[in-house]
């Protein structure tokens, strides 16, 4: 089949590959110039790790993993707290060798090394109409020119344009779950952070510095927050330079330094639950059908999935609509799992006052210890669906 994926993502990278791997002809479309588009780190392991596995791509993942240790929890002065070794929380998720701390821009760069020579990506390219019969699906460009495909696959993230063009507005499907984050790159300042994360956390808001490299930090901020407003693009450091004060030192310091025209990613945390993912022959797959959250620590894996069973369920069959419901009929209980546990976690995810603060501080101070392992490894599991479950056993 000649199949259209909207989105050179982790889903629809995934996807191009499985796709080919089964004789189809998949084409990418991708609204942006190039693959690497936004760095933040990734927690990756259980299923996305299964399926990079099987895809031939561990080793060359685990050259370019960040070995942070330890997560220093820091107070107002910039005291250390508390903190917890990575050792303790692979130990009390349960995560059996599979897991490591990524970039994006290297998952997305890996995948794109093992699609590109076979897969055709038009970059500065996306969908504008669709139109479909029960036999294809033809779709418009954004230079008006049009083509039809067996199958189009919208892997076009959280603000899905294909969604939008299937099912309606965004806020129909959306769920804020209170907080909104922002995500940024910044020269490393004259400061030795080791390979230690800091998180400098006060009632309400965290503010995480993540060294990627000598030269590069990640800065994480993440506040609770009820309002649906974004500040926009030349807004945004004025916002978190008013939020972080003074004597937060190493982060006001920071943001003070920060060029005028760092990009800085923001958004909020916002699950997509929708009733159905795919419509007669265009099927979501990833965060555009089923976002977990950043909280959740599974929507990389879940996209990384989400391509793999599709491809699979695809694989040999005959009618293509009867594959979308069936893979939708397999994957949505393992999500809404994954879902459920996420808004379980997200009143803890930022303390909201400083007694709260102080609990987490005496967890991790006791995480040795079995019971507190156990509290810490609930919120920290990266099981695979993969051989676990009947979906992969019915389909592999
Ligand atoms: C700060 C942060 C931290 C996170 N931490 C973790 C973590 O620790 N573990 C984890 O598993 N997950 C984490 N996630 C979530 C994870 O990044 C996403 O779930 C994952 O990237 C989803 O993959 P995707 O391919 O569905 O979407 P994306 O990776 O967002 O890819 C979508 C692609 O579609 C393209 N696109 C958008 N619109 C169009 C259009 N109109 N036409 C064509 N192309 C378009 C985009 O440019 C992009 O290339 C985190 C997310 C954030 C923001």
């Amino acid at each position: 089949m000649r199949i259209l994926i909207s989105g050179a993502g982790i889903a629809g990278l995934t996807m191009a590959f499985w796709l080919r791997r089964y004789g189809h002809e998949p084409i990418i479309v991708e609204k942006a110039r190039d693959v690497r588009t936004q760095g933040y780190m990734i927690d990756f392991g259980g299923t996305g790790w299964d399926v990079a596995d099987r895809m031939g791509l561990i080793d060359a993942l685990k050259k370019k993993q960040h070995l942070i240790d330890p997560i220093y929890y820091k107070n107002r002065d910039g005291r250390t707290t508390a903190q917890i070794a990575l050792s303790t929380l692979y130990e009390a998720g349960n995560v059996e060798g599979k897991f490591m701390i990524l970039d994006r821009r290297d998952i997305v760069q890996e995948l794109y090394e093992a699609v590109c020579k076979d897969v055709e990506i038009r970059f500065s390219t996306s969908i504008h109409a669709i139109c479909q019969s029960s036999s294809s699906v033809s779709v418009t460009f954004n230079d008006d020119t049009s083509e039809t495909f067996d199958l189009l696959i919208g892997a076009d993230g959280i603000h899905s344009n294909i969604r939008h063009l299937l099912f309606g507005r965004e806020e129909f499907y959306s769920n804020h779950l209170g907080y909104r984050f922002a995500v940024f790159l910044t020269p490393s300042l004259n400061y030795d952070l080791e390979q230690a994360y800091q998180m400098y956390v006060e009632p309400g808001y965290q503010f995480g510095i993540f060294p990627f490299s000598k030269s590069e930090w990640m800065v994480f901020f993440i506040e609770r927050i009820q309002e649906q407003h974004l500040p926009l693009y030349g807004e945004r450091l004025n916002y978190l330079r008013k939020t972080i004060p003074p004597y937060q030192r190493l982060p006001a310091k920071i943001l003070a330094r920060l060029r005028e025209d760092t990009p800085i990613f923001m958004d909020f945390v916002t699950q997509i639950t929708l009733p159905t993912w795919s419509n007669n022959r265009a099927i979501l797959i990833g965060d555009a059908a089923y976002c977990p959250t950043l909280i959740s620590g599974q929507g990389a894996s879940m996209a990384m999935a989400g391509a793999y069973f599709l491809a699979q369920g695809l694989h040999g069959q005959e009618e293509p609509q009867h594959a979308l419901l069936q893979f939708e009929r397999r994957l949505r209980p393992h999500i809404e799992k994954i879902h459920a546990s996420a808004r379980r976690f997200a009143p803890n995810f930022v303390p909201q006052s400083r007694l709260q603060i102080q609990g987490i501080n005496w967890l991790l101070r006791l995480s040795k210890f079995p019971l507190a392992k156990k509290v810490i490894g609930k919120q920290f599991t990266v099981e695979s669906i993969i051989d676990k479950h009947r979906l992969a056993q019915n389909l592999s």
